[in-house]
C-alpha cells in the first residue's frame, strides 16, 4: 500500500485549490483569480497541471499522462520525494556514490540522513552492497542511470534486484537516458509501484533554460506530488516553449545522435593522449576522464577559454575532470588543447576512426532519405524515412494499435522509419491517422527522388487465417482500391474506417497505385496482414535493383 509509505502529515493534507481547479469549465469572463484582465501573453496564471504538455510527453514516452508529474526541473521532484516519504530528523536515504549532488543536498534540507553506498572501481552497481546499507529508517534509495558523474548505465539486473528486495521508494534518475542505448525503467512501473523514474527536458531535449523535469510513477505518487507542489510550478512561457520544442521531436533526436557520435569521437581521441590515464565509458552526454595531472589540464583548458567540471573530489574520481560533449568545433578545440596539437576541421571523423572512408554511403549514390514536419491546428507530425538503411523504428502517435501497424512498415519494409504525431485524440483518431498518412506519403515520395533504379512494383501474405494482398505501383499515377471487410467498429484503439482512409491518403500523397484486398475472421490479423503486405510491397518497390540507375518505365520518367 503506497499510502502507508507517506509521511502522516502528507497523507492527511488538504491541498491548496487554485481558481482553475475550482472551475475547469471554459468561461467567457474570468474574474476568479485576481488576475490583471489586460492581455499581454502572461497576465493569466498557467495551467496548474500542464495537461497539453503531459499529453505530448505521454505520446513520446508511451505512458499514460496520469503517470507523469512535471516539475520545475527534476530537482523539484527530487525535493518532493523527501517531503512525501521521509519524516525530517527520523529517516534516511541510501544513495550510490559518486552521484548527482542534489540528492544529498535535498536530503540535508529536509533533515534526512544520507547513507552512501559506493560503486565499484568501474562505477558498476552491486545491489547487495546497496541493500546492505539500508537501515530501519531508510525510506528511499537513489540510483542514477546513466550515472552522473561517471557516465555509465547501471546494470539493469542489479537495479531490479534492489526493486525486488527493498520495500521503500526506489528512485531511478534517468536524466541522461536519451543518450544511452539501454531501455528506460518506465517499462517497469506496472510491476513496481514504488519505483519513481526521473527524467528531464534539460539534456537531450536542449531545454535546460526552461526548467522542466519529470517524475514518471504510479498514479498515486503523481497525484500526491501534484497535491503538495507549488500550485503554478511551471510558467506559461515555459509550458508554451516546451510544447513548441517538443512538437518536432525527431529534430531533437537528430541532435542527440550527433552528440552521441561526437561523444564517441571525443572518447577515442582523448584515450590516445599522453595526459590521459583513462576515459570512462559513457552512456551520457559527457565523459569522465582521469588525467595524470588534472590541475594542469584544467588550467590549460581555462587559459584557452574552455571550462570543464573538476570532479576530482567525488568518491572514486580523483584526478578526474568531467567534460560535456559540445559541438564538433568545440570538441575539436578541447582535443587540440589537451593534445597540444592543432586539429583541423574534419580530421577526426565521427566514429573516431581516422582511416575510415570519408563517403559513408560509398559510390556517390544519392541519399534516399527525407524528413517532413507537418503542423496544422489539429496535428503536428514528424516523419523521417531512409529507404536504404533500416533502423529500429521510433513510432509514437498516441494510438497503440496504430503505432504497432506503422512499426510493421519499418520492420517489414526494411527501411528506416520514424513517425511522431501529436494529434487531437481528445476529438477522435481521424486527424492523427489521416495526417500521418499524408506526411508519410509526402516523405516517401521525397525520399524516392527521381525513382531511378527502383523495382517499382510490389505483395501478398497470409496472417494466420487472414490473407492480405497489396499491389503497389510507384509509377506516379494515383489509383486506390480497397476490398476489405472489417467486422468491428474499432481495431485496438483505432476506428476501423480509418484504415481505408489511411491508405487512401497515403496513396494520394505518394502518388501510387495501391490496390488492397484482404479477407479473414480476425480484424487484428486482417489489418496487421495489410500493413505487413504493404511494407513488403514497399520494400520490393523501392529497392534499387536496376543496374545503372535506369528509370523503370519505357517512357523514361516516372
Ligand atoms: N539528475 C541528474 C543526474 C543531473 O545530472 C541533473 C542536472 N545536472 C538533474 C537531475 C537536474 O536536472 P534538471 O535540469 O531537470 O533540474
Amino acid at each position: 500500500m503506497l499510502s502507508l509509505l507517506l509521511r502522516d502529515n502528507i497523507r492527511n493534507i488538504t491541498p491548496y485549490s487554485t481558481a482553475r481547479d475550482d472551475c475547469k469549465a471554459k468561461m467567457d469572463i474570468y474574474l476568479d483569480a485576481n488576475e490583471n484582465p489586460y492581455p499581454n501573453g502572461v497576465n493569466r496564471y498557467p495551467s496548474p497541471h500542464q495537461p497539453k504538455l503531459k499529453e505530448m510527453l505521454s505520446v513520446l514516452k508511451h505512458v499514460p499522462a496520469e503517470n507523469i508529474f512535471i516539475g520545475n526541473g527534476s530537482d523539484e521532484p527530487i525535493d518532493l520525494i523527501f517531503r512525501l516519504f521521509c519524516p525530517p530528523g527520523e529517516s534516511s536515504m541510501v544513495q550510490i556514490v559518486p552521484t548527482y549532488g542534489m540528492y544529498s543536498v535535498a536530503a540535508a534540507i529536509n533533515d534526512v540522513r544520507v547513507i552512501d553506498a559506493p560503486l565499484d572501481g568501474n562505477f558498476a552497481l552491486d545491489a547487495a552492497a546497496v541493500l546492505s546499507k539500508v537501515e530501519k529508517d531508510t525510506k528511499a534509495i537513489f540510483l542514477c542511470s546513466p550515472n552522473n558523474p561517471s557516465g555509465n548505465l547501471l546494470d539493469r539486473g542489479q537495479i531490479l534486484r534492489i526493486l525486488d528486495n527493498f520495500d521503500g521508494i526506489v528512485v531511478v534518475d534517468e536524466a541522461y537516458i536519451d543518450f544511452a542505448d539501454g531501455e528506460s525503467f518506465i517499462t517497469q512501473l506496472g510491476k513496481y509501484p514504488r519505483l519513481v523514474v526521473l527524467q528531464t527536458m534539460s539534456k537531450a531535449w536542449g531545454m535546460a533554460g526552461l526548467r522542466i523535469g519529470l517524475a514518471i510513477a504510479d498514479k498515486f505518487i503523481v497525484d500526491v506530488m501534484s497535491r503538495i507542489k507549488y500550485p503554478y510550478n511551471v510558467s506559461v512561457l515555459n509550458q508554451s516553449k516546451a510544447e513548441e520544442l517538443l512538437s518536432d521531436p525527431l529534430a531533437a533526436a537528430d541532435k542527440v545522435a550527433e552528440i552521441k557520435s561526437e561523444r564517441n569521437r571525443l572518447a577515442t581521441a582523448l584515450s590516445d593522449m599522453e595526459p590521459v590515464v583513462r576515459v570512462y565509458p559513457s552512456d551520457a552526454n559527457f565523459l569522465l576522464v582521469r588525467f595524470r595531472d588534472k590541475s594542469e589540464v584544467f588550467a590549460r583548458l581555462l587559459q584557452a577559454g574552455i571550462i570543464v567540471r573538476d570532479r576530482s573530489s567525488a568518491y572514486g574520481c580523483d584526478g578526474c575532470l568531467r567534460i560535456t560533449v559540445g559541438t564538433p568545433e568545440e570538441n575539436d578545440r578541447v582535443i587540440s588543447v589537451i593534445s597540444g596539437k592543432p586539429v583541423g576541421k574534419g580530421q577526426i571523423p565521427a566514429d573516431g576512426n581516422p582511416d575510415k572512408e570519408k563517403d559513408p554511403d560509398g559510390g556517390g549514390k544519392p541519399d534516399r532519405r527525407a524528413s517532413c514536419f507537418r503542423k496544422t491546428g489539429e496535428t503536428a507530425v514528424s516523419v523521417r524515412v531512409d529507404l536504404d538503411n533500416f533502423h529500429k523504428p521510433v513510432i509514437a502517435t498516441g494510438l497503440g494499435f496504430f503505432n504497432h501497424m506503422l512499426e510493421q512498415i519499418g520492420y517489414h519494409g526494411g527501411i528506416g522509419l520514424d513517425i511522431i504525431c501529436f494529434g487531437d485524440l481528445s476529438t477522435d483518431d481521424h486527424h492523427s491517422v489521416e495526417d500521418v498518412a499524408i506526411a508519410l506519403g509526402d516523405c516517401l515520395k521525397e525520399a524516392l527522388g527521381d525513382k531511378s533504379g527502383i523495382g517499382r512494383y510490389g505483395f501478398c501474405l497470409p496472417m494466420d487465417e487472414a490473407e492480405a494482398m497489396v499491389l503497389l505501383d510507384l509509377g506516379g499515377r494515383t489509383d486506390f482500391l480497397w476490398d476489405v471487410t472489417l467486422h468491428e467498429p474499432k481495431v485496438g484503439d483505432v476506428s476501423s474506417q480509418m484504415f481505408r482512409h489511411f491508405f487512401k491518403s497515403l496513396s494520394e500523397h505518394l502518388n501510387c497505385n495501391l490496390h488492397i484486398k484482404a479477407t479473414g475472421e480476425n480484424d487484428h490479423h486482417i489489418v496487421e496482414g495489410i500493413f505487413k503486405a504493404f511494407a513488403r510491397a514497399l520494400k520490393s518497390a523501392v529497392k534499387q535493383e536496376q543496374q545503372g540507375g535506369v528509370i523503370p518505365s519505357s517512357k523514361g520518367w516516372l
